[in-house]
């Protein structure tokens, strides 16, 4: 298994940190060009519940690597990432700005953009390509699902069909590719979830990030749940699925993530997400990390 550390170990010769940030932008998902609700999982903080307000980029890096520092060490480096909403659903113009300006911070030696593979317009990959020629630039994509039927259950608002050309397109401008999906989806068995990691695997991207699905607290999914109409992953089956998923990836793809934990204070079902640590002993020994 090839892990986020060893890729940036690798990349840039030490260990690197992400400074989440957030930028003016909002989804398609809810603004109602492709729906309104979002997707029935997304709390209305848009994925990026631990990122902080506003707009001045520059002190939310400070901010941001301010809580990791002591962790960190003076030897790490630093990603300022565009972690809220659709990142790349904003004028080109704006989108350069707040690059240039994530860029001019000392600390940051690569940017990542969160976004959807159906917010790739060519100027947006004009902006992206300028970035990729300075710095590392990763570009996360949520697909979750190669379901076509599960993604309009989930509300995801755009059709998978997206989803190669884009990993295509930003493999083109030299973007570092990652792909996000979530396991234990209303509706999906193994099978599904196997076609999801296969269809990962065969479209070029060069990371993958897994999230258990998690319930969150005034989500059109929670009402679901309230109704019984699907159950949460236990722990132990849901490392088994990561485990045997895994094995359909080829080797040189970067596991960025295995498992995500969703806020506290939201979080309704599963419960075991809420232990990190005890999450963290289990996913190391499971793995032999
Ligand atoms: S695309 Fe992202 S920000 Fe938009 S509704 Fe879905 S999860 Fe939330």
């Amino acid at each position: 298994m090839f892990t986020a550390n060893e890729y940036y170990k690798k990349t840039f010769g030490h260990k690197m940190y992400k400074a989440s940030i957030s930028i003016n932008v909002t989804c398609p998902n809810r603004d109602g060009t492709k729906g309104t609700g979002g997707c029935i999982f997304c709390s209305g903080q848009g994925s990026g519940e631990f990122a902080s307000d506003g707009d001045n980029i520059s002190l939310q890096i400070d901010e941001a690597i301010a809580r990791v520092s002591s962790k960190a060490g003076n030897e790490a480096g630093y990603i300022a990432y565009f972690q809220s909403y659709t990142n790349t659903y904003c004028s080109s113009d704006y989108l350069r700005k707040c690059i240039n300006e994530a860029l001019s911070h000392p600390m940051i030696e690569a940017i990542s953009i969160a976004t959807r593979p159906d917010c790739l317009g060519e100027d947006i990959l004009e902006v992206l390509s300028e970035c990729a020629a300075k710095v590392p630039l990763f570009v996360e994509l949520g697909l979750q699902t190669s379901s076509d039927k599960t993604a309009k259950l989930i509300n995801r608002g755009y059709e998978t069909y997206v989803y190669p050309k884009a990993v295509r397109d930003l493999k083109a401008i030299g973007a570092n590719v990652i792909t996000h999906v979530i396991l234990g989806l209303p509706g999906e068995d193994i099978s599904d979830m196997e076609d999801t990691v296969r269809m990962v695997a065969a479209s070029g991207s060069d990371g993958i990030k897994f999230t258990c699905l998690y319930v969150l607290k005034g989500t059109m999914l929670a009402d679901m749940y309230a109704r019984g109409e699907f159950v949460t992953l236990e722990m132990e089956e849901y490392f088994d699925i990561v485990f045997d998923l895994i094995k359909l990836l080829p080797d040189n793809m970067v596991i960025h993530r295995l498992t995500g934990d969703g806020p506290k204070n939201l979080l309704i079902a599963p419960d075991w997400t809420r232990n990190k640590r005890a999450v963290l002993n289990y996913m190391n020994r499971r793995f032999g990390l």
